[in-house]
């Protein structure tokens, strides 16, 4: 029965409750009255529950999609400015007992090479990254018990917190790895990371339970209900996402819509952030055997959807996509974007050798972090390293308070441009740095708070001076 307290996977993501909305949905998709209401609600900008936003999403009248991207473009601007997020996945291990079939890490692939990364490896691949300017990753690895254990990955980001290389330094480790126990999450908050990540891949059950026919992962419920015991082992930020393609993405949409009800009403904080991946090829990995793909104008539907929906929670999308892609999105809800990637055990260090590949999947946006930057600065936006909230206990309940109450233009607003302006000093090319001085100074007029603008103006110029003991 569904239940959205309830602490089952099969009562909070309870399929009957989906296929119901799904006909919900479809019953009221040209109901110009009920889509009326529903927008009208949306534009209190507090978001939407799932039947509402799957009624938004069968519709597909023209004008009320050109009313949506809209409005999901305004409720971006509200909430997250024109700031984008930079950060870079770190893949530590390809070793994996799963047997998931989109996933070329699957066990029984044995084109692939298998590479876990030694403290020192981790090392080298940390001071190319930093080397980039990046401030902000995102750790990876298979399942392995044995050869990726917890203490492999505590040790990992141990090593990685402690990597002071010229200004360089992560300020913030997200960590993508499999379900594992509350204990295993306690230490996982003990070690200070930022979001725990953990796509759902599919909310369908049934297809779950096919598409993940072997090892650990093939435990619906135990991955279902992982983020509650992430947040019972005291980890205060949790990122969902679906890997869109496997599956219809109106049922995902309602799914994701629900884990994120679900966590509100049990932890009183939704997810802090929600990526949207789309199945990739890959070795020995064909997209097509899915029968889920989506198109691009879908997708910028679901990615406004999801802005309008939950307003308070991030939108992260990585070099899966294509910059083109990338471009269209940004503005319907995106507030964060990988730059820089690469998705092989070792990529950063080492030259990519295709005949010995260890690659996740094929990464569709190949430019350097520069170019990305400069890209994001023509575009209007700023690229912001800033990874204070975190280390100043915005994190969980009170970063959605912030959030809500606005407040951000004050707070995250001086500190994007002041890790901008890091970047630029450190590692920006000539052009991307006379674009990017242009920008912060045009920027610092949108503080609202005087104090605050000042105060940011001093800053500025002590980060020119080279004073780098700051950590935002
Ligand atoms: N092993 C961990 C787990 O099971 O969650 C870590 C995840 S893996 C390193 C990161 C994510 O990449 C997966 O959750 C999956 O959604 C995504 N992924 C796997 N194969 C992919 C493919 N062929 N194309 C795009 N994304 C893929």
């Amino acid at each position: 029965m569904y239940d959205k307290t309830s602490m089952r996977a099969d009562d909070f993501i309870n399929h009957e409750e989906i296929t119901d909305t799904l006909a919900y949905a479809d019953a009221h998709r040209e109901d110009r009255v009920l889509i009326r209401e529903i927008i009208e609600k949306a534009k209190e900008r507090k978001g939407l529950d799932h039947r509402e936003a799957s009624v938004l999403l069968a519709c597909e009248d023209k004008e009320i999609e050109s009313e949506l991207f809209h409005l999901a473009e305004e409720i971006k601007q509200d909430y997250y400015g024109n700031r984008i997020v930079l950060f870079a996945p770190l893949y530590l291990s390809n070793y994996c007992i799963n047997g998931c079939l989109y996933c070329p890490y699957h066990g029984k692939n044995k084109n692939i090479r298998r590479v876990k990364l030694t403290q020192e490896q981790i090392r080298e691949e940390v001071i190319a990254l930093q080397d980039m300017g990046h401030k902000r990753l995102a750790i990876e690895a298979g399942e392995h018990p044995e050869m990726n254990p917890i203490e492999y990955i505590l040790e990992s980001i141990d090593t990685i917190y402690n990597i002071h290389h010229k200004n360089g330094s992560i300020r913030r480790i997200n960590v993508n790895i499999a379900a594992t126990t509350v204990e295993n999450y306690r230490k996982l908050k003990e070690a200070e990371i930022g979001t725990y990540i953990l796509f759902q891949e599919t909310y369908h059950k049934q297809s779950y339970l096919s598409l993940h026919p072997t090892g650990p992962k093939h435990d619906y419920d135990y991955h279902t209900e992982a983020m509650d015991r992430a947040m019972e082992g005291g980890i205060d930020d949790v990122g969902l996402g679906v890997l869109y393609g496997l599956e219809l993405y109106r049922y995902e949409f309602a799914g994701v819509l629900m884990h994120a009800e679900h966590l509100e009403a049990v932890h009183g904080v939704g997810p802090h952030t929600i990526s949207v991946p789309r199945v990739k090829p890959a070795d020995d990995i064909d997209p097509e055997e899915f029968n889920g793909g989506i198109s691009d104008e879908t997708f910028a539907k679901l990615c406004a959807l999801i802005r309008i929906a939950v307003p308070y929670t991030g939108m992260i999308i990585s070099t899966r996509e294509s910059q083109k892609v990338r471009e269209m999105v940004l503005p319907l809800g995106v507030s964060q974007i990988s730059g820089g990637s690469r998705t092989s055990v070792g990529g950063y260090a080492e030259e990519e050798r295709p005949e010995e590949n260890s690659a996740q999947f094929d990464v569709s946006d190949r430019r350097t972090l520069d170019e990305v930057v400069n890209w994001l600065m023509r575009l209007g936006y700023i690229p912001s390293f800033c990874t204070a909230c975190y280390r100043a206990g915005r994190v969980g309940d009170r970063f959605m308070e912030l959030c809500k109450s606005m407040q951000i233009l004050n707070c995250c607003h001086p500190n994007a441009l002041l890790t901008l302006q890091e970047y630029l000093e450190d590692y920006a090319s000539e052009d991307t740095r006379r674009i990017g001085r242009d920008m912060i100074q045009k920027e610092l007029g949108v503080i609202p708070n005087e104090k605050v603008r000042k105060k940011t103006v001093d800053y500025l110029k002590a980060i020119t001076n080279g004073e780098r003991d700051f950590r935002f």
